[in-house]
């Protein structure tokens, strides 16, 4: 069993029934705000509530050390590893965390969920396995899962607003489609999603599933959820919530392919730790194999990745983080400049300091950059390594594994790919995640290989699925009127 942590010190205590209710209650992990003005809650309050009242991210209050349970966790399972790993961070009777797992990871393809496999120079780890075909899925069919129980429990409702240019709309919707207690509406820009990706969402025709294209932008979509949001009372009305990528649920579950794919190479190559190298767009992904790291999973580097939007990579190269123009690219999910999740980070590097955080962001607000010290080697941080992968280079990367290995990657996998091969020299292994099946970016596959290569059942019969859609101007009271009518 997980130990109690006191100040960051694991007690020994008495394990005889007296002690049961209140060690359960004393035991459970409370979550803090990055910017140090919201009381500390409890995990079922912490994924309701989203983002902290004081507008910081909400972050475990300790981060468990594990070390001396991997040899133990080695032997797991997948699902196992997961119950072991968020027993620790939440507040749920265990015989219910274990169901919500079992049926978090039943719609997933593969048995092992998660497979890692050598592949040339690297180890590919696959986590597209799920319904969309993306990673978003591990996340995201849990949390689904999660908010549903949390609502059977409190007996009420909830309807979820979002606004998405491709996977995470598309993940969600997948999450809550056929739920009792769940409704979502999510906005995306009209006609300016790839036509796969909408498909993946209007193809859905469950009831409780709302599709809204927008006559805008995603900026615009994401405005008008922002300004609905921040009308209190139409919000508690009709109980809206969020499923969006600073979701700490999002964030922990993330964690434990870090750990079963980590100990499952070392496992096999017989090394003592591994590298991860992560394509990056909100630092949700990576910051989970942050906190892998931190709680004792050796990792002696996390190779961020980046493609031409390259502002996380700059600021770990340079310790500058400023704003850039967002330019498209073949792995549209990284073209991101604002990293929503890059704040927990930096609370962390700032030594859990509120008030120089706050100090940072409102800077970054009014100047578009922030800055930080560098240590007497230049660098930032010592886990971390950052690189570019650039459009034509990914290309060439998706060409060569093609052709050499005789395996297929998407183009943000490939991102990932490339800058980890700078850095594959001492034998010491390198795992590359693999966020999407290459068939969700078949024109990119054709592009680099010159073949029509990329194809997936799943996502072939789209092509003639009937669709459901309603088209809206970029106006926030006409969204909000047809959330009237259809919550
Ligand atoms: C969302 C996404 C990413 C980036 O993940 P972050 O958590 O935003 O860094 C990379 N690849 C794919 C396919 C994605 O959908």
């Amino acid at each position: 069993m997980p130990g109690l942590f006191l100040c960051g010190r694991e007690l020994a205590l008495p394990e005889d029934d007296a002690y049961n209710a209140a060690l359960t209650f004393m035991k459970s992990m409370s979550y803090i705000s990055t910017r140090g003005q919201t009381r500390p809650m409890s995990f079922q309050d912490a994924v309701i509530t989203g983002l902290a009242p004081d507008g910081g991210l909400l972050i475990p209050s300790d981060i468990p050390r594990v070390a001396d349970r991997l040899p133990e966790w080695s032997k797991l399972s997948y699902q196992d590893i997961t119950f072991e790993i968020l027993r620790l961070f939440v507040d749920l009777p265990d015989g219910d965390l274990r169901d919500l797992i079992e049926r978090s990871y039943s719609t997933f393809r593969h048995p092992e969920i998660a497979p890692a496999w050598k592949v040339g120079p690297v180890h590919i780890l696959e986590l597209f396995h799920g319904p969309t075909l993306a990673f978003k899925d591990i996340a995201l069919q849990f949390l689904s899962n999660f908010f549903e129980y949390i609502l059977e429990h409190r007996g009420t409702h909830l309807n979820i607003l979002g606004a998405t240019s491709g996977d995470t709309g598309s993940a969600a919707i997948h999450g809550v489609r056929g739920r009792d207690r769940m409704s979502i509406f999510m906005m995306h820009p009209h006609g300016r999603v790839a036509p796969l990706q909408e498909k993946q969402m209007t193809s859905v025709l469950d009831p409780n599933v709302f599709n809204l294209a927008i006559e805008g932008t995603f900026d615009d979509c994401q405005r008008i959820m922002k300004t609905i949001f921040s009308d209190l009372q139409f919000k508690e009305r009709f109980a809206l919530g969020a499923v969006n990528s600073v979701n700490w649920a999002r964030v922990v579950v993330q964690i434990v392919y870090y750990f079963s794919s980590g100990l499952y190479v070392m496992n096999t190559t017989g090394s003592k730790a591994v590298r991860f190298a992560v394509p990056t767009g909100n630092f949700g992904d990576i910051l989970a194999g942050y906190y892998a790291a931190r709680m004792g999973l050796p990792i002696s580097r996390l190779i961020l990745a980046t493609n031409e939007n390259d502002i996380l990579a700059r600021f770990f190269n340079t310790g500058d983080y400023s704003l850039g123009r967002v330019v498209p690219t073949i792995s549209p999910s990284m073209d991101i400049q604002v990293a929503s999740n890059f704040e927990r980070y930096l609370f962390y590097k700032v030594g859990g300091d509120s008030r120089k955080l706050d100090g940072l962001f409102r800077q970054f607000a009014s100047t578009g950059h922030l800055t930080i010290p560098r240590d007497d080697k230049g660098r930032v941080d010592d886990l971390f390594v950052a690189g570019v992968g650039r459009t034509s280079e990914t290309l060439a990367v998706i060409k060569r594994y093609y052709e050499q290995y005789n395996y297929l990657m998407d183009p943000h996998t490939a991102v990932g790919v490339k800058v980890a091969e700078s850095c594959v020299d001492d034998g010491e292994p390198v795992i590359c995640l693999a966020t999407a099946h290459p068939a969700k970016f078949s024109q990119a596959i054709q592009d680099a290989t010159g073949k029509d290569l990329a194809h997936h059942e799943i996502l072939d019969r789209l092509a003639d699925a009937p669709t459901r859609c309603t088209v809206l101007p970029a106006d926030e009271k006409r969204v909000k009127d047809y959330i009237c009518a259809h919550a």
